[in-house]
């Protein structure tokens, strides 16, 4: 993953007091599931510079859930967890070994540029428990967005960031990845 404009702020709204308290960040999430939930098939809103600080909060529990390795996650996006508004979490990850990456929040992510070609990988889903396939996705991606504060960004993401990001930005827009998979499978592993 290259970094293309600007350096990563880390993300920490612990001592900002700008959000309600009874918003606490919280490690676990209830996870929307199922191929017909009605908020998992929706096209999420833009979020308002003005609404931004309604959801920080927000945003930092998603970063924890993912972080928690009990919830098995690498990417969350908030319609998973019944927010119909366009905000994203992706661990900036080159594989899934990947020891030394850090886990980012993205408001009105988009995708500006894209490689010409697409690689087909095995993916699953929070919200899709027990199922796998193989979906193509391009191999590198440069995505706009701002963060919870405002700043805005343009990064460029290959290798498994990449292919969450647009996975994460898919959800925004009602499609989960078994629409659009081939060869899916049934596991037993629910995560
Ligand atoms: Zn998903």
């Amino acid at each position: 993953m290259v970094i293309i404009q600007l350096k990563i702020p880390f993300l920490s709204c612990q001592s900002d007091n700008h959000y309600p308290t009874n918003l606490a960040p919280m490690s676990k999430l209830k996870i929307e599931t199922g191929d017909d939930n009605e908020i998992l098939r929706s096209a999420s809103d833009t979020i308002k510079p003005t609404e931004l600080k309604q959801y920080r909060a927000l945003a930092e529990s998603m970063i924890k859930h993912i972080k928690n390795p009990d919830n098995g996650g690498v990417g969350l996006a908030a319609p998973q967890v019944w927010v119909n508004k366009r905000l994203i979490v992706i661990s900036l990850m080159r594989t899934y070994d990947d020891e030394m990456y850090r886990t980012i929040a993205m408001v009105n992510p988009e995708i500006i540029e894209h490689a010409a070609e697409k690689v087909k990988w095995e993916e699953g889903c929070l919200s899709v428990p027990g199922e796998t396939g193989d979906v193509e996705r391009w191999v590198w991606v440069k995505v706009s967005f701002i963060d919870p504060e405002g700043r805005k960004y343009a990064l460029r993401l290959e290798s498994l960031a990449a292919r969450i990001v647009q996975h994460e930005i898919d959800h925004l827009d009602g499609i989960l990845f078994t629409d659009i998979a081939e060869n899916i499978q049934l596991i037993n592993d629910a995560d």
